[in-house]
């Protein structure tokens, strides 16, 4: 069944309304009809399946169906807090991220990060896209929120969300000794660095900061493959991964 996001306005009293991009699609994209079924999202984390009552290529609508709770959404939100990579691997990282169950991403530059702020400035609305297109595919009830792009210093502002640093130079702290000294949370940063790492200052700024450094074991991870690496492991080792 075809899975839309829509706006929690598009849903009232049991009846759905599509306008604009989303008509088209399901009008003439996917050329669906009166009695097709779609699953619908609004973000609330609950699913609707509905039943295509009008489908017109400026406008559908439907009718709701059944209502239940998405089954997919993780109780851990994770935020990963992502040094900014090349744009393409960026893209990558935001894709697979929201496949593994990332609640929230938010660009970060440091000091060895390829692509600039303003750059990433620019790729926000492609990028708002990529997670969309995600959520949809992974089946996921929320999209997962896209932060504004930040210098490092300020993924610290919140002192009450408890941040962790993976770090090659972490000779110590391994990721489940982390997890199980923090115990149970609801809410979880993981701050990963960019292509050729951060550098010394950043790592003592951050832990000054109360980020924990973590290593993610023996091998050293691509940038890319850190955050993802990292959030499977959390979420399962929370218990969020299914079975
Ligand atoms: N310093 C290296 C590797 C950077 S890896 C270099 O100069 O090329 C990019 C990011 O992935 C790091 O900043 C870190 O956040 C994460 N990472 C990769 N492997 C890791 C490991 N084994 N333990 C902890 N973090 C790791």
């Amino acid at each position: 069944m075809h899975r839309f996001f829509v706006t929690p306005e598009a849903i009232a009293g049991g009846r759905l309304t599509l306008a604009g991009d989303q008509a088209r699609q399901v009008a003439r994209v996917l050329r669906l009809a009166p009695g097709d079924r779609i699953t619908v999202l609004d973000n609330s984390g609950q699913e609707y399946v509905v039943e295509l009552t009008a489908v017109r290529p400026d406008a559908a609508q439907g009718r709701v169906v059944t209502v239940t709770p998405a089954p997919t959404e993780p109780a851990l939100h994770l935020t990963l807090y992502q040094a900014l990579l090349k744009a393409d691997k960026f893209e990558w990282v935001l894709q697979k991220g929201t496949e593994v169950g990332i609640s929230a991403f938010v660009p970060v530059w440091a000091e060895r990060s390829i692509l600039p702020l303003e750059a990433a400035e620019k790729k926000l609305g492609r990028w708002t896209a990529v997670l969309q297109e995600a959520a949809e595919q992974a089946h996921r009830a929320r999209l997962p929120v896209l932060g504004d792009p930040i210098p490092l210093r300020q993924a610290f502002h919140d002192r009450a969300l408890p941040v962790l640093l993976p770090w090659e130079g972490e000779q110590c702290r391994g990721l489940r000794t982390a997890l199980e000294a923090l115990g149970p949370v609801e809410r979880l940063g993981l701050v990963i660095g960019p292509e050729g790492g951060f550098a010394e200052r950043e790592v003592e700024a951050a832990v000054a900061a109360g980020a924990l450094p973590v290593s993610l074991g023996p091998r050293i991870l691509r940038a890319e493959t850190a955050g993802l690496v990292a959030a499977a492991a959390i979420l399962y080792h929370y218990g969020q991964w299914g079975g």
